[in-house]
This record gives C-alpha cells, structure tokens and sequence, in this order.
C-alpha cells in the first residue's frame, strides 16, 4: 500500500463560480451593464482600478459581506466537479484539502458554509482550511504533492514555497498565462476537468518515474 497522495484545491475559480455571484450582485446593485473585475476573494479588494470602480467593487464586497452565509450560495464551476474530485479521492486513494482565504460574511463562519457547500455538491467530509496569507507555507505545512488554484501568485508561491507540483486554471486557456506558468515550473489546465485529467494521469505515473518526468514536462513543472 503506498502512501496516499495529497491534493490541495483551492475554492473560488476552480470549484466554484465566484465570478458569476460577483456579477449577480453587482447587477442587483447597479443594473446589468460594464462589469467591473470580481478579483479574488483571496486578494480583496481590486488594487490598481479606477476610484469609481473601485467604489463599486466595494460596494459589491460590502453587500457579499452582509449577505447570509453567502459561500452557500455559489455556483460550481463545472455541474460535477466536486462530485468527481470525491469519485478520484476514493479511486486512489487522495487525501483531499480545499484551501481558502474567502472572507467572512454574515451567518455561519466560512468554514462550515464552505463545507455545506461541499457536501451538496457531492464531498461528504470535507476537510477545509480557511487560510489566511501564504498558500505556499499551507501547502509545505500540509505536504501537498499536487495543488490545483487559477491565482498565478498563489501557483509561484506554491511552487516557491513547498514540494508541490502546482496546476493552474488558465480561463478561456490564455496563451500568455500559460506560457509564463511553464516557465516558473508551473503546470496549467483550463478548466477543473482538464486539471483533474492531469492529476490522473500523474496519480498513475507515481510509480514509473519515466513516464512522470515526461508527464511533467508535458504538463510544465520542469
Ligand atoms: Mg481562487
């Protein structure tokens, strides 16, 4: 038997669809319209935006914050994602950690609604770790072997920062994005069923090394 593999998922943009309840809100504010960046939750709020966008995407981040267990209320990314990371975690035998650094908002902490969530979706016994700060120091501290996350920072800090081999979500597969991922070591997926194809493949290279070095040069970690 050998030793279970360690998988890290982050929430927003790989299972579930921040984006899209971002722009729900905002159009509930503002009327549908120019959208301003959702940015991550992980990163809140945007930075370099002009002051009224600025201001709205405030107002949008004061309206999720007021709002009952808002995490409850997403959307997943892909309708089976989660339902397949839990069918894979038992194939082989992962053990699974979804990573986050959403905010708090009104109603139960983001842990249990972020496990609620998962639990709907298909994970029964979620293991979930609102993280504040580094990502990387999360995975070096759980021993991930494998971190899936559509944040570049959090993929260079995971990379830099522990032994994990991270897999970026590249939306709409950007060209640039990838590039760039490949050469920090990164590897990239665009979309959760892609990463999932290649946490599988990996998974079942573990034990010829070969055929992992190539995998790995396809994907990008080296
Ligand atoms: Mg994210």
């Amino acid at each position: 038997m050998s030793v279970p593999l360690r998988v890290g998922f982050d929430m927003d943009g790989v299972v579930a669809d921040f984006a899209r309840a971002f722009y729900d809100v905002e159009a509930r504010l503002f009327g549908p319209g120019a959208h301003t960046r959702p940015g991550d939750p992980e990163n809140e709020p945007a930075d370099s935006a002009p002051e009224p966008e600025v201001r709205r995407s405030d107002a949008v981040w004061q309206a999720i914050r007021e709002t009952p267990d808002f995490w409850m209320t997403l959307q997943p990314t892909e309708p089976d994602g989660v339902r397949r990371i839990h069918e894979m975690m038992l194939r082989h035998s992962w053990e699974v950690f979804f990573i986050t650094q959403r905010p708090a908002t009104a109603g139960q902490t983001v842990q249990r609604q972020t496990q609620h969530w998962l639990v709907a979706q298909g994970f029964d016994l979620p293991s979930v770790l609102v993280v504040p700060g580094s990502r990387g120091a999360a995975a070096g501290a759980l021993s991930l072997d494998y971190h899936v996350d559509d944040s570049p920072t959090n993929c260079v800090d995971v990379r830099s920062e522990s032994k994990a081999r991270p897999i970026l979500i590249v939306a709409d597969g950007d060209q640039r994005a990838v590039t760039s991922a490949r050469k920090l070591g990164i590897g990239s997926a665009r979309t959760l069923s892609e990463g999932l194809a290649i946490l599988e493949q990996a998974t079942n290279a573990r034990n010829q090394p070969k055929l992992l070095d190539r995998i790995a040069a396809l994907v990008g970690w080296r």
